[in-house]
């Protein structure tokens, strides 16, 4: 998506380390008209998709996946990262392997707010290893709903959280796909996606 790539070669700070700083506009600072042209793009790559839920993981995901979630009038729900593992059969649970934090989280979603009925677009910021993302599947699958789609903002494409989850047959749209980039001259470089706008 030619808004959002444009945005991140203006505003976007490339770190050391293959990190992507994007706070002025996703991550601390939320640009919401931006996210409302990145919802009504996803809406247009998954037309004709059930969707009935919106499911995201908490706490960067959530802006973006609220805005997405309207777009549909739909309800958004998302994974809480928990303190412990707590065998309460109340939740479906598992674990994560945080990129930014380098730490392993427990990860829930409440038996309530997700089943079978579900068709589900899972949303985040961004996809790197791919560890999030692998965690929100896998809750989705304890649950027995349906995974219509995925909606990444930023892709890493030189990781390959991307290559694992396409691999699954899973219809991944990320309206930015990050093909290098350089911290000493803040160059970067995208993927062509010919069928966004
Ligand atoms: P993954 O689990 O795919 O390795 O990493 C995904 C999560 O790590 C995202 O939800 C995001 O919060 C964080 N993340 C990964 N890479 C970056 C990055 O380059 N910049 C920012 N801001 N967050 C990242």
């Amino acid at each position: 998506m030619k808004l959002l790539e444009d945005r991140i070669r203006k505003d976007g700070i490339v770190r050391e380390g293959g990190v992507l700083k994007v706070d002025s506009f996703i991550n601390h600072q939320m640009d919401i008209p931006l996210f409302r042209q990145m919802a009504r793009e996803w809406k247009r790559l998954f037309a004709g998709k059930p969707i009935n839920k919106v499911l995201t993981i908490e706490a960067s995901g959530i802006g973006i996946a609220a805005i997405v979630a309207s777009e549909w009038d739909v309800p958004v729900v998302f994974a809480k990262k928990a303190m412990s593992i707590n065998l309460d059969y109340d939740n479906y649970e598992t674990q994560i392997q945080s990129f930014t934090h380098k730490k392993i989280y427990n990860v829930i979603v409440s038996k309530k707010f997700l089943g079978p009925e579900d068709h589900l677009l899972i949303i985040d910021d961004f996809l790197a290893n791919g560890c999030a993302l692998m965690g929100l599947l896998e809750l989705a699958d304890r649950a027995g709903a349906t995974v219509e789609g995925i909606g990444i903002a930023v892709e890493k494409g030189f990781q390959h959280g991307g290559d694992l989850v396409r691999a699954r047959g899973i219809q991944l749209e990320s309206l930015a796909i990050v093909d290098s980039m350089d911290a000493a001259t803040g160059q970067i470089t995208f993927r062509p996606q010919p069928h966004q706008s």
